[in-house]
């Protein structure tokens, strides 16, 4: 079978089906409010060393071990390995069930909306904050017919007062190298580039993935910001794996 004639009868599958909940599966939505409150967040922390920090902000004990790291915090709504988030975001990516990208966008967005406001009362930052998801490569986004990220990052901005940017652009097919099992920089392809020609200086970027395992590629997506000028990234991901 052909992957557009795939991607088709998918999209024909999500307007036959009822919008059942994928967990209870009652008729209501792809996820009733009642399964929605029942996903455990997880507690901002270093990803690194796994110590309680504000934003997921990287410890000052495991900033020399981060010179390889381009983000400065990883944000995550909860744990992959929990069963209600896991199949939530398996359903999304391979069934094609996108309003499951915006009800869990939205979720991302309520959490880090309220860490946010916890993290500015300390630090007062003035600086512009924009919403920017993790781009596919042209190739896998017309298999797949959307971008799983494109939809996190626009549940986000419904809800944070941030605007949304396309302006991070995906060169190659190529997985990037993990950047946490490396002590030492790999050289690797260029995967990502920066398009706009706005000024970043001033700029965090909430750069949005579904998933963060590795973190190589939020790692490769985010050294291509920096050298764009930006001045801190924080991941946002709907699922962390630990
Ligand atoms: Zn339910
Ligand atoms: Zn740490």
């Amino acid at each position: 079978m052909s992957l557009n004639f795939k991607t088709f009868l998918k999209k024909i599958d999500n307007y036959l089906l009822p919008s059942r909940c994928l967990i209870c599966h009652q008729v209501n939505s792809l996820l009733c409010p009642a399964c929605r409150v029942k996903i455990k967040y997880l507690a901002p922390h270093c990803p690194l060393c796994g110590r309680k920090s504000k934003l997921g902000f990287i410890c000052s004990n495991c900033q020399p071990k981060a010179s390889n790291l381009y983000f400065e915090a990883v944000f995550a709504l909860g744990k992959y390995e929990q069963n209600n988030l896991k199949i939530a975001l398996q359903a999304l990516k391979q069934r094609g069930l996108r309003p499951l990208g915006l009800i869990i966008g939205r979720l991302l967005g309520r959490r880090l909306v309220k860490e946010w406001h916890q993290y500015t009362l300390q630090n007062n930052p003035s600086e512009e904050v924009i919403i920017m998801p993790i781009p596919l490569h042209k190739k896998c986004l017309r298999t797949r017919g959307f971008n799983q990220a494109q939809l996190l990052a626009q549940g986000i901005a419904e809800i944070c007062p941030w605007p949304l940017n396309y302006n991070l652009k995906r060169l190659s097919y190529q997985k990037p190298s993990a950047p946490l099992s490396y002590s030492t920089e790999r050289r690797q392809k260029k995967i990502f580039f920066y398009q706009g020609s706005d000024n970043l200086a001033a700029t965090i970027i909430i750069l949005v993935d579904d998933v963060f395992t590795t973190g190589a590629t939020a790692n490769a997506a985010a050294q291509a910001l920096k050298q764009a000028g930006a001045k801190k990234i924080i991941v946002a991901v709907a699922a962390k794996s630990l």
